[in-house]
């Protein structure tokens, strides 16, 4: 079957020849395949009005939480706090956060598809519980799905490093791992802090040593980084950094892209990883500092993992932070537990409030991060679904960075406080839809 969709605004910054903006253009598709336009005079069989429209390539969410052991505790944690889904209501902002934080795998499917979204990546698939991943994953209909294959943690790498092995006895345990959980790339989280936690270590920096194994995080990103690249997958190294959420941890975050050597390194939620510990609340931004190091080193992408205000579910393999977290906890429940000695779980339930300095101010650190990186094919739309808040926020965040006038209402409402310790105001930067089309489409599609 031929069909024509006719008159929308087509953008697609990476196509070659592409004008800024876009052009208005007949798309023209055969059996599920995009075609040439046919002679003039061909009539297509179906016929759609794009009029008014614009049409870009399915978005891919790099980094969201769908699938796996996590999700499903999370779940049946907050069974009696989840309202009942609105299937016919569309939320923006707050409200998606105190309706929609963690949507059925139905629900994540319809709106995903909603927004434009066609593919999603789970970032933390623990290997053993790869199989149930993947499971959970093909009830999110519609949606290409893939993974991330969880190490760094687990007592095999740990102690092939300490043992000094070859890097090639170590790119053939990742390689196989990475074959056995059918993942397309390799996460870690918190570089061997979670296993180290089993060890009564409560904090772990970049080169603090391993209780056990007497190695460095810093060697654990090294040599996964190598392998990663040696093996040859697309995606680097996908990481977690050390010291999530601690006041000053940008030191740690610039020391995770030093450890990488160079090699191509992706930095995940990179707003949980950009705080100073100045001013009169010891809590500010470090969102400048990670901007200039990208502009640095050009081995490094992120996302950012945007919060938003209203309740959500942090739900993450950092036991070790999840540990500190559990005081937080709104409703006061969470659970804790280790998984198979390959990694850890925390679920954590929280509330991003804007009377809070703290909250309020990682909402302007995320939108910092936007912005302040310059270039749109390195920097990633994420809310790290649902730990910085759900993914229905998109099409809110969007407009944030488009409308500087709207940032300003919405930068208005925050703790004063926060508002003037962000450099938010001073940023006239106003993404175009060339812009979020890289970001959000053939950006995350390269890598
Ligand atoms: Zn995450």
């Amino acid at each position: 079957m031929l069909t024509c969709l006719q008159g929308s605004r087509l953008i697609d910054p990476s196509a070659p020849g592409a004008k800024p903006g876009g052009e208005v253009a007949d798309l023209w598709w055969r059996d599920g395949r995009f075609v040439s336009a046919p002679e003039s005079g061909t009539v297509a069989d179906q016929i759609i009005d794009g009029s008014g429209c614009i049409t870009m390539a399915g978005g891919i969410d790099l980094h969201t939480h769908i699938g796996g052991g996590k999700v499903t505790l999370a779940r049946m944690l907050l069974g009696d706090q989840m309202p009942p889904w609105r299937e016919a209501t569309r939320f923006a902002g707050e409200d998606a956060a105190s309706c929609e934080f963690l949507p059925s795998a139905s629900v994540t499917a319809s709106r995903y598809l909603d927004m434009g979204y066609t593919t999603c990546f789970e970032p933390a698939v623990i290997p053993c519980n790869a199989r149930s991943a993947h499971a959970e994953m093909a009830d999110v209909r519609g949606l290409d799905t893939g993974g991330y294959c969880l190490l760094g943690n687990d007592d095999v790498l740990l102690r092939l490093i300490a043992d000094d092995e070859p890097q090639e006895v170590i790119n053939a345990y990742v390689a196989w791992m990475v074959q056995a959980t059918r993942c397309i790339a390799v996460k870690v989280v918190n570089p061997g802090g979670i296993n180290a936690f089993k060890f009564n270590q409560r904090e772990m920096d970049v080169d603090t040593q391993h209780p056990k194994y007497g190695i460095t995080p810093g060697q654990i990103i090294r040599t996964l980084c190598r392998a990663v690249s040696e093996i040859g997958l697309r995606h680097p190294l996908h990481v977690h950094c050390s010291n999530l959420g601690v006041p000053g941890n940008i030191e740690s975050t610039l020391a995770t892209i030093r450890a990488a050597d160079g090699y191509p390194i992706h930095l995940t939620h990179a707003q949980f990883h950009s705080y100073g510990a100045e001013g009169p609340y010891k809590f500010s931004s470090s969102a400048a500092k990670l901007a200039d190091a990208l502009k640095a080193n050009p081995n490094v992408t992120l996302d950012v993992g945007q919060i938003q205000f209203g309740q959500t579910v942090t739900i993450s393999a950092d036991a070790m932070h999840q540990y500190d977290n559990r005081n937080l906890a709104k409703p006061r429940k969470s659970v804790l537990l280790d998984i198979e000695c390959e990694a850890g779980c925390g679920v954590v339930p929280f509330k991003y409030a804007r009377r809070e300095f703290v909250h309020s101010l990682q909402w302007a650190i995320g939108l910092e991060l936007f912005l302040m990186v310059d270039d749109p094919s390195r920097v990633f739309l994420t809310t790290d679904h649902p730990n910085g808040g759900p993914f229905t926020a998109y099409p809110h965040l969007i407009a944030l960075l488009t409308d500087r006038s709207l940032r300003e209402t919405a930068l208005a409402e925050i703790h004063s406080d926060a508002a003037a310790a962000s450099s938010l105001a001073g940023i006239d930067r106003e993404y175009s839809l060339d812009d979020i089309a890289v970001m959000t489409r053939s950006a995350p599609a390269s890598i």
